[in-house]
């Protein structure tokens, strides 16, 4: 029986989904502006992993797993304007680097990656919705939901008003009834990416996104919502108002599940803080993609991660062991105490401290595996080589450099992977490697 810390109900409870067959799970996923940190990379970590558990539970086909990507947003339109190219070059370039690097991290693309750009029909249908049932009104080509027509709201984050209107940020806007209202819908001027609607020419605000995208692709109420902690207020408190009044009161979400942040030193890592650390400069060091993975669980996932340069030393040193140990095992069976901490709201660290006393290889390959370790062969992992899914990340990387005529960092590229014994051919159907 799995356990989930449940962010609503405040406790741990039995994951008993709604039908075992369909098992429904939704992560916010990235707004694809620049590159993923260390910090952005624990989400999917985690969630991929719960996503392993409950495959194992239920079966391979039980789960569907959902993960949107935002690409459209004020950032993305600043930054294209900046490099004076459409939104569409800058959010297709940053999402082939975050699933690369994500392959790296042992991380597979979800069942479902609906992209907000292409869900732009249903997050009009959900505010006209929301419009005609008295929860949102247009003002100045802006439509707006109230806040104060759902009773209910601030059930997630349990704040009171006060804390709502300074927490929210919100920015004072004389078209707003109440400073608490949040947008659904806001105009776009000429040469700014928008689409028409009721409302004229605009683009969605973010929270409607993922209500609209989970009713579209998973149905009104999902088994699991997940995302980092900070997403908590205001945006999965929005998500939550939106869908449930626009759906009757059913619930959005069965359980809500925050992982905490990853720290640099004393504070979170976070780009605005500028002191981040990325998957990719650390696979360009020539950290595995494993490593990282194992230092990522090596905490619960609610608790925070200070990331260190120790924590990687040490994550590496223990995916040596536990390769030597494992050797060339085919996959046997799963360790049931592995399970189990697992299932005691993905227990990652006790789970890590078990597979050391599993002695037989065949049972420690299988058991990692739940983990996302231990994938590659011992033989490759003690060559010292960089493994597959981060060489990829260095192709793509440097498609993107070539791209946009940076030479200089595709050299450069080609250089570090020819010191790791990795040999480029570029050719008309794309970039090639071997190893030396
Ligand atoms: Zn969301």
């Amino acid at each position: 029986m799995i356990r989930l810390y449940d962010t609503l109900a405040r406790e741990k409870r039995p994951f008993v989904p709604l039908n075992p067959e369909r098992i429904t799970m939704y992560v916010c996923g990235p707004t694809v502006y620049g590159r993923a940190h260390i910090g952005n990379a624990r989400p999917p970590v985690v969630f991929d992993t719960l996503a392993r558990l409950i495959r194992h539970e239920f079966g391979a086909n039980s789960l569907v797993y959902a993960r949107n990507v935002t690409d459209v947003d004020d950032k993305i339109i600043a930054s294209a304007a900046e490099e004076g190219v459409e939104p569409s070059v800058i959010t297709e370039r940053y999402e082939r680097l975050y699933l690369g690097d994500m392959r790296a991290l042992g991380v597979p693309p979800p069942d479902i990656a609906p992209h907000a750009t292409g869900e732009i029909a249903p997050m009009i249908a959900l505010i006209e919705r929301l419009v005609g049932l008295g929860n949102a009104y247009e003002a100045e080509g802006h439509v707006l939901f109230s806040v104060p027509s759902d009773p209910d709201y601030g059930v997630l984050s349990r704040r009171d008003r006060e804390q709502l209107i300074a927490g929210a940020r919100v920015e004072v806007a004389p078209y707003k009834r109440d400073p608490a209202d949040f947008v659904l819908w806001k105009p776009s001027p000429d040469g700014v990416i928008g689409w028409d609607s009721p409302w004229g020419r605009g683009r969605p605000g973010w929270h409607i996104e993922c209500s609209a995208m989970i009713k579209a692709h998973l149905g009104e109420t999902i088994d699991i919502h997940g995302g980092g902690l900070d997403l908590i207020f205001p945006h999965h408190e929005n998500e939550i108002a939106q869908s449930r009044c626009a759906h009757a009161g059913a619930p959005l979400a069965r359980f809500w599940v925050h992982n905490g942040f990853v720290d640099m030193g004393a504070e979170k890592m976070s780009k605005s803080l500028g002191n981040i650390v990325t998957p990719a400069e650390l696979l360009a060091r020539g950290h595995r993609g494993e490593t990282l993975r194992l230092a990522l669980l090596s905490a619960h996932y609610r608790q925070p991660l200070p990331w260190t340069e120790a924590l990687v030393e040490q994550s590496k040193a223990i995916l040596d062991r536990l390769y030597r140990a494992a050797g060339d095992a085919p996959a046997g069976g799963i360790d049931s105490e592995v399970v189990d901490a697992l299932s005691d709201d993905l227990n990652t660290p006790a789970a890590l401290g078990r597979l050391h006393a599993i002695d037989d290889p065949a049972v420690l390959k299988a058991s990692a595996g739940l983990l996302g370790l231990l994938s590659d062969t011992a033989d490759n992992w003690f060559r010292g080589g960089a493994d597959e899914a981060a060489v990829e990340t260095r192709i793509a990387e440097r498609a993107e450099a070539k791209k946009s005529r940076d030479f200089a960092t595709a050299d450069r590229i080609r250089e570090e992977l020819k010191a790791e014994g990795i040999i480029l051919e570029d050719g008309p159907a794309g970039t090639t490697w071997r190893r030396e």
